[in-house]
């Protein structure tokens, strides 16, 4: 499995551009799936450019909930490459999608590729097998840390979280799992990275995760 950060509040390369939102493509399980779209098409596509990952090439786009700063660029994607979408069944938009799954209970989306579910009427979360367990993607973590790890866990143990955590402070909630990679909204990095310092990467467009 591998997670690329597409879109984020910081980059960790110089040519991508930085902005408030997410967006990561992950490619698992002989799937490639677009997490969240950032905030602004233009600069979605010109990262993805630049990272050399092929919009045509995404086969599913998963929207973590109905916040401007994950859907924004969802219509300029669509607009090349007109894929399904799994959004939160309480999400009102984003309109014009070609064709829409709306998420409530957690589904197997793929082998290995499941969703939470809705949590909290808000948002849902990301989880692909790993070796040892489950890696899990979050966008901005609004229905609690504990809760998206309570329904993560029933796929496997959480060996990785990536993502938003917004602001996430119940700091035991994450104790064990190997890969904590706090970006986006989170507004804790720092205790998070004292705490956990083995387990604590930056986050940041460009950057890329394997497990
Ligand atoms: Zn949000
Ligand atoms: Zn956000």
């Amino acid at each position: 499995m591998k997670v690329t950060i597409v879109y984020d509040n910081t980059s960790a390369r110089d040519d991508l551009e930085a902005d408030w939102g997410f967006s990561a493509l992950v490619t698992a399980h002989g799937r490639r799936l677009l997490f969240d779209t950032g905030a602004k098409g233009s600069i979605l596509l010109g990262n993805m450019e630049k990272l050399d990952i092929d919009p045509r090439s995404v086969e599913e786009i998963l929207i973590s909930h109905d916040h401007w700063d994950h859907t924004g660029g969802l219509s300029d994607i669509l607009e090349i490459n007109p894929v399904p979408v799994y959004i939160p069944k309480s999400a009102s938009g984003p309109s014009g999608l070609s064709e829409v799954i709306r998420v409530d209970e957690a589904v197997k989306i793929h082998e290995g590729i499941y969703s939470t579910g809705e949590l909290e009427k808000i948002e849902q979360s990301l989880v692909v097998e790993v070796d040892g367990g489950v890696a899990v993607i979050v966008g901005c973590s609004h229905s609690g840390i504990g809760n998206i790890i309570r329904a993560a866990q029933r796929f496997g143990p959480v060996k990785a979280l990536i993502g938003g955590y917004h602001g996430f402070d119940e700091f035991e909630a994450v104790e064990g799992i190997d890969l904590l990679v706090p970006t986006h909204c989170t507004q804790f990095k720092s205790e998070l990275k004292s705490r956990y310092p083995g387990a604590y990467r930056e986050g940041g467009a460009g950057r890329v995760f394997e497990l």
